[in-house]
């Protein structure tokens, strides 16, 4: 074969860009503006010559990606195009003591120009032809199709109320006017909304049980202060990239860096010391290395006694706290004992939910003992002996926990456990940066309480550069009142606002009156009857999750959600979101809740799956055609602009627009049909015909009005006083936050802001002795709830993860990929250039070379819910029995269309079903069985007779 010389190749690749480029031009269509002259681009030479011309710079960012991330870019425009970004800088360091937040984005990023000009975007409305997931489409006007949706959404609110309809919600969401304008429909029409969070397997509730908060970070310039970073699950070298620079510059200050991964990936080659942990088997680590803590004494023994509930007395005779109700007549359930060691007698606590003194602090002379061991006379007259949660803590330690008991558990020596432990608990500032991977295991709570004791145990919550930290975001209450507020009255808002600030309950009951539990939603309407049985689940619950969910459902203590046996609904809509994709057994889904659906719309900028699977798509803006902010994550405390650039392209609206339009057909249809007052579904009347009135507020915010929209969140939201659009365009697309808004939900800051230093999570806490948001007003290690005492889960433990799937000899693992943000760009052909171009997975070298796997062999992944196909890739970097592929590949990009996520049953955690014990309950981003797949099992084959 003739060899390409480097001129040839480079004067090839050149070519090859500018052809890209024409396509653009053939989306745009802005060639011959005025067609009585000549046109403005003729062939590629003619886009080659203008490369580095522009007529304006626009302020951008990726608004609908959910990257966990926030990035500031200049758009380079001309004649109606973004030929392409740059990042914007405008970012300064928090201090002179920590590095600034500058270079911010990824090579996503970088080429969201050419993704939204590429092959899967929705230029149309387009109504589906032939059977749905046929891949037949005829275009539509939007007249057409809203018209359609419109006599539809009447005729099922009509005959059934809001229950009729859902709409699925996906993760893609901003802070801006096109997320709250899918709220304010559904909220005005009534009908229920999912909550993404448990859905995708993103709720960290270890962090709930622990903390009362499942989400809290600060910012990442902070980790720069650590001299021990934990990256536990966590790969921010590929899912991190705008905020991965703080590692390797706290590095360079000496920080040591240990990455705790099955796999050997992207980050651990940056790291000091790597725990190639067994997959599931990380609380047995995390608990290993606080037995070595423990025995020698590496413990804050002060810290424990105000911080936690370590010195909290437990009955002998029956495992729950000792209580005041225990010790008086008419005392309090949610108060709790301790022995004061001063004084030899038992002291009651404050700050707990049933204590009068909102403070951890305990009265002067008081010193709770950590370890003791007493009996104590209830008002029963029965004596009882008690001890604390310390004590019993400590001697579970030592007899099931020590490193040598976890070492062949684990897979990580025992020697490696002890000098991580060491490290972790004798550095000043210690971090356990444990993200979304942690979450995606059946026993993620027990792992999250194991790491969160780690954490404590050395005293670095709350502690510049130390802690545990799971992300945060920072709320907009500008949003939440756009969305739940019908009269956008601004003086009567502000008042609002001010008090939403000081009730961030009321914030979070205000969402739960949309948001409906999305998993439970789909078990109950999307046939994942396997996330009940027995056989995917904890062992010891013989008949599985079932009956601990009609308990739970019984009880009332999931209101929102629909009742097994319950009718499915009619009308689907999704949006921002990929349902069919991004649930664990999506095809169930698929055969179940689409399939006696009568109409399923899907608003996207692109075609997915669940769009694939649709009747009617509306094509929806993208990124650079219509303004918004992006969500605002707690790492960079700004708020970041995305401005309209260009026109939308094709007939492609924003969603604010859309949805403007589509409640006022909806309320022209009710009128027309004398349909006025419908149910919502929780309760509340829903006036229909007045529909595109409440929604615009009487004109005030029509379909045009989306940046008075947006202005309206930055004018009445707490973190973004004083800044308007003005000033964000003025100053590079990204000004720093004013405040950090309401606590409470994604945000869990609980700390004081300045615009000078980094933020440092649960500072309150610590140091204002402010109780946290849980039963016992302190971190919680001990739950004695009677499941959790059932389950023998009332302390952090390890347990073996279930064989879901069957008893299979490879555990299938994932993690997001480098290379795309969810599926977004999975189909985009400069990112597949990056990889192999098709699904892959990887597994160990020996374990491919067993069974006669070579490199780039298609492969059958299977159990005994389904089996996939894909490219394998045999690699030393990948543990023996572990079978990894990267997350959100398009299941049309599967032969026979069948993925991963069709193997993983995710079973129901029974603990997670818990709605009756002081902050363990139901809320939204709060508590609520959480979707997972890392604990699937499989096997791997070599596919004869496919190419
Ligand atoms: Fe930043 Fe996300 Fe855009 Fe990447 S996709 S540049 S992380 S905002």
């Amino acid at each position: 074969m003739a060899q390409l010389t480097r001129r040839q190749f480079l004067v090839g690749s050149v070519a090859a860009s500018l052809v890209l480029g024409l396509d653009r031009l053939a989306f745009a269509g802005p060639l011959r503006p005025d067609r009585a002259k000549p046109p403005l681009y003729t062939d590629w030479r003619d886009v080659y010559r203008k490369r580095w011309t522009w007529d304006r710079v626009a302020r951008g960012t990726h608004t609908n990606v959910n990257c966990v991330s926030s990035c500031a870019w200049n758009l380079y425009v001309r004649d109606g195009i973004v030929w392409r970004e740059e990042q914007s800088s405008p970012y300064v360091a928090s201090n002179a003591s920590v590095p600034d937040f500058n270079p911010r984005g990824c090579n996503k990023g970088a080429c969201a120009s050419d993704l939204l000009t590429g092959p899967s975007r929705i230029l149309h409305p387009m109504k589906r032809v032939g059977p749905r997931g046929g891949g037949r489409w005829k275009r539509i006007s939007w007249d057409e199709a809203l018209g359609e949706i419109a006599r539809e959404m009447v005729d099922t609110l009509a005959a059934r109320g809001g229950e009729g309809m859902v709409c699925e919600l996906g993760p893609e969401v901003d802070f801006g006017p096109n997320t709250v304008a899918a709220m304010r429909f559904f909220r005005q029409v009534g009908a229920p909304i999912t909550d993404s969070m448990g859905q995708i397997g993103d709720l960290p509730i270890g962090g709930t049980i622990t903390l009362g908060l499942p989400h809290t970070e600060g910012s990442s310039d902070d980790w720069f202060r650590s001299d021990c970073i934990v990256l536990w699950a966590f790969n921010p070298s590929v899912t991190r990239i705008p905020d991965a620079h703080f590692l390797n510059e706290a590095r360079y200050r000496g920080a040591k860096i240990v990455s705790i991964a099955p796999d050997w990936n992207q980050s651990s080659l940056h790291a000091d010391l790597w725990l190639p942990v067994k997959p599931g088997s990380d609380a047995a680590l995390a608990l290993a290395a606080c037995q070595v803590v423990v025995a020698e004494g590496l413990h804050d023994a002060d810290y424990l006694r105000e911080q936690t509930d370590l010195p909290f007395l437990v009955r002998s005779d029956d495992g729950r706290f000792l209580r005041e109700s225990d010790l008086k007549a008419g005392g309090s359930d949610s108060v709790f004992a301790v022995w004061d060691e001063a004084r030899g007698r038992v002291v009651l606590a404050p700050g707990s939910q049933g204590s009068t003194n909102p403070s951890l602090t305990f009265p002067a002379g008081v010193k709770p003992a950590l370890e003791t061991k007493q009996t104590v006379k209830l008002v029963s007259g029965k004596s009882v002996a008690v001890r604390t949660v310390f004590a019993q803590l400590r001697e579970r330690l030592a007899r099931d926990h020590t490193p040598e008991q976890a070492a062949p558990v684990t897979g990580v020596s025992a020697t490696a456990i002890r000098r991580f432990a060491r490290t972790f608990a004798r550095s000043k500032a210690a971090l356990i940066l444990s993200q979304y991977g942690s979450c995606k295991n059946y026993h993620s709570d027990l792992i999250q309480r194991s790491q969160i004791l780690l954490a404590s145990l050395t005293g670095n919550l709350g502690r510049a550069g130390g802690g545990w930290r799971s992300g945060a975001y920072i709320a907009l209450d500008g949003m939440g009142l756009l969305a739940m507020q019908e009269k956008l009255d601004l003086p009567h808002l502000a008042l609002l606002a001010a008090k939403a600030k000081l009730d961030p309950e009321g914030v979070r009951r205000a969402f739960e009156s949309v948001y409906v539990p999305s998993t439970l939603f789909h078990a109950v309407h999307g046939g994942l009857g396997e996330s009940l049985e027995a056989r995917n689940g904890d062992p010891k619950l013989a008949d599985g999750t079932g009956p601990y969910l009609k308990k739970a459902l019984d009880a009332g203590w999931f209101p929102m959600a629909p009742k097994p046996g319950a009718e499915s609904p009619r009308v689907i809509l999704s949006i921002m979101g990929n349902v069919l994709r991004h649930s664990r057994m999506g095809d169930r889904i698929k055969d179940t809740l689409f399939a006696k659906a009568k109409l399923i719309v899907d608003v996207n900028f692109r075609i997915s799956e669940t769009g694939r699977n649709a009747d009617i798509l509306l094509p929806a803006a993208g990124w650079y055609e219509k303004i918004g902010i992006k969500y605002v994550v707690s790492f960079v405390p700004y708020v970041t602009l995305g401005d309209r650039a260009v026109q939308p392209l094709g007939d492609a609206k924003p969603e604010w627009e859309i949805f403007a339009r589509l409640a006022e057909r909806v309320g022209a249809e009710a009128t027309r049909r004398g349909v006025g007052i419908t149910r919502g579904f929780n309760g509340e009347d829903c006036d229909l015909a007045r529909l595109g009135e409440r929604f615009s507020d009487g004109g005030r915010f029509g379909p045009e009005a989306q940046e008075e929209a947006l202005a309206f969140v930055l004018k009445l939201s707490s973190a973004t006083k004083g800044i308007d659009l003005a000033k964000l365009r003025a100053e590079g697309g990204a000004v720093r936050l004013a405040s950090l808004g309401p606590q409470g939900g994604t945000a869990g800051i609980f700390s004081e802001y300045s615009q000078s230093e980094p933020v440092v999570p649960l500072r309150d806490f610590v140091e204002k002795k402010q109780p946290y948001p849980t039963l016992t007003g302190r971190q919680q290690f001990y739950v004695d709830h009677p499941w959790f005492l059932e389950l023998g889960e009332e302390l952090p433990t390890h347990k073996e993860p279930p064989a879901v799937g069957g008893d299979h000899p490879m555990t299938m693992t994932g993690g997001h990929a480098r290379w795309s943000v969810h599926a977004m760009w999975r189909d985009q052909g400069l990112m597949l250039r990056l990889q192999r171009g098709e699904p892959v997975v990887y597994l160990n070298a020996a374990d491919a070379r067993q069974r006669g796997i070579r490199d780039h062999d298609l492969v059958r992944v299977r159990n005994d819910l389904s089996a996939f196909v894909a490219r394998a890739k045999p690699s030393g970097a990948i543990r023996p029995g572990q079978v990894h592929i990267f997350h959100a590949w398009e299941p049309y990009q599967f032969r026979g269309f069948a993925t991963h996520q069709h193997l993983a049953a995710s079973p129901l955690k029974v603990t997670q079903l818990v709605g009756d014990y002081g902050h363990l309950k139901w809320g939204y981003a709060h508590y609520e069985p959480n979707q997972t797949d890392r604990d699937t099992r499989v096997e791997v084959e070599r596919v004869e007779g496919l190419a």
